[in-house]
């Protein structure tokens, strides 16, 4: 029988870890304070903020957005990034991805506090992964997808895994991560010839890439673990990137969307951003 692997109890874990440090950095009168910078309005860019902030607040955290129209120029924008990561009032920054197409965001990833660094984006904390350092702070996605493999005690050693999809933000990291703990590890992206032949083959496939429905049932070996990253918003419906129901007959194990990966990676960031608080307190 196939097990759906919800993101809701491992949500709910991470909570119940947020609430002891949090009590612990209240007895300090030190609330974790996270300011969210946007460049523009894109629809999906707004819709996460607002998410994040309802979610945020909720759980007993600070933030803030910092928002700035598209047309403003490199300079004037890392002056002002600057003042962000240089505010001892702030704890965590993120920021929201893409840029507009004139910013380098490279630029920002070199600049950003690696301690305030909460979405992983820096050189620093991308190293830490190459190490397998845990002090360094990991992008919510693969940090939450990691998360969700532990919580549902999936074995990782020696086993095959297919991660399809290679971002800086999901894909690269997630397999560092997964090679730190010993898995077999092969990434493919839109210009792979063979993704179909290799996913099947895999013992865990993930799957990231915003291609609604591109994983089919002949994409996966039978009792496999299917794990769906994506998020395709279509005529106001969501997606992931696997077609559910005739993967999930197949599949071991598997993700739903919504209500997997994307359950988690909300609590991850608010974790990453209580991580922070305490990494610039022990500075
Ligand atoms: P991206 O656009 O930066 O990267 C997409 C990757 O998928 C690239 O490597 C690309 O080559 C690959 N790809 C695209 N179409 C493909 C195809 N047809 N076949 C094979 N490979 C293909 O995107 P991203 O920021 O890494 O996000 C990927 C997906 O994950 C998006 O749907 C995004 O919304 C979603 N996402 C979800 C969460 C979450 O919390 N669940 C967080 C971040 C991103």
């Amino acid at each position: 029988m196939t097990v759906e692997m919800t993101g809701k109890e491992v949500a709910n874990k991470l909570i119940d870890e947020m609430e002891r440090d949090l009590a612990d950095l209240s007895t300090k009168n030190i609330t974790p304070h996270l300011a969210i910078v946007r460049v523009g309005d894109d629809p999906g860019s707004v819709a996460y903020e607002n998410g994040l902030k309802k979610r945020f607040r909720e759980i007993g955290l600070r933030v803030d957005s910092y928002t700035y129209a598209t047309d403003i120029e490199e300079t004037e924008f890392l002056t002002e990034f600057d003042k962000i990561n240089e505010n001892d009032d702030i704890h965590g920054v993120l920021v929201l991805r893409p840029l507009a197409d004139h910013l380098d965001t490279n630029k920002v990833s070199e600049r950003i506090n690696p301690l305030k660094d909460v979405d992983g984006m820096s050189p620093t904390n991308l190293g830490k992964i190459m190490l397998n350092d845990e002090d360094g702070l990991i992008s919510a996605t693969p940090a939450g997808v990691m998360k969700l493999l532990d919580f549902y005690d999936v074995e990782l050693e020696g086993q095959d895994v297919v991660i399809i999809g290679h971002s800086e933000v999901v894909g690269k990291p997630l397999s560092i991560l997964l090679l730190n703990k010993n898995a077999t590890v092969a990434v493919t992206h839109i210009y792979s010839k063979h993704t179909k032949e290799m996913a099947s083959q895999a013992d865990i496939l993930i799957t990231a890439t915003g291609a609604a429905g591109l994983v089919t049932a002949d994409y996966v070996k039978e009792g496999a673990i299917v794990i769906d990253v994506g998020i395709s918003r279509i005529k106001g419906k969501i997606y992931g990137d696997v077609e559910y129901e005739e993967v999930a007959e197949k599949a071991g194990q598997i993700t739903p969307v919504p209500g997997g990966v994307g359950a988690v990676t909300t609590s991850m960031l608010a974790s990453n951003v209580i991580k922070a608080t305490k990494l610039l307190q022990e500075k």
